[in-house]
């Protein structure tokens, strides 16, 4: 399988419980390198541009609301098959069916405040990363 690359990123409900640390051992843990690293406070014209996909949809307010509700962590991971690996570490978007052991089913408070993203293609890896680091920034 191909070195991919995907954007993470850590969300203000695990920042705020200090949860960085555990979250990024499950990363390094499941074969995945942080090439890059950022810990920044959304404003709420970047939250809205980062989820413009789901401007759309019912819940686009609210979730804006709480990515610029504290800090977040942004991060490249690098490594084999990194998109799809890191969904699998994440686990369902609702923390309910999340798998034992995902970062979702330990550590998500709700289908909202679920403590991480990820890209969820090449195309969608590619330019969320470029929405936060310079290519400078990245260092695999
Ligand atoms: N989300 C929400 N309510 C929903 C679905 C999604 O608040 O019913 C939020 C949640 O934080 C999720 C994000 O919107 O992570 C993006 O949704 P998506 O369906 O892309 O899920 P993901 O790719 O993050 O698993």
């Amino acid at each position: 399988m191909a070195i991919e690359r995907t954007l993470s990123i850590i969300k203000p409900d695990a920042t705020r419980r200090n949860l960085t640390g555990k979250i990024n051992a499950k990363f390094e843990e499941n074969g995945l390198m942080i090439a890059a690293t950022k810990r920044l406070h959304l404003t709420r014209a970047q939250a809205e541009a980062f989820y413009a996909v789901h401007s759309a949809r019912p819940f686009f307010n609210d979730l804006v609301e709480f990515m610029i509700s504290g800090p977040v962590v942004a991060q490249v991971l690098v490594g084999e098959g990194a998109i799809l690996k890191n969904r699998d570490i994440m686990g369902a978007t609702n923390p309910a069916n999340a798998a034992p052991g995902t970062i979702r089913a330990e550590f998500a408070e709700s289908i909202e405040a679920n403590s991480v993203h990820g890209s969820d293609s090449a195309e969608a890896a590619a330019q969320e990363i470029s929405f936060f680091f310079a290519e400078i920034e990245i260092v695999a």
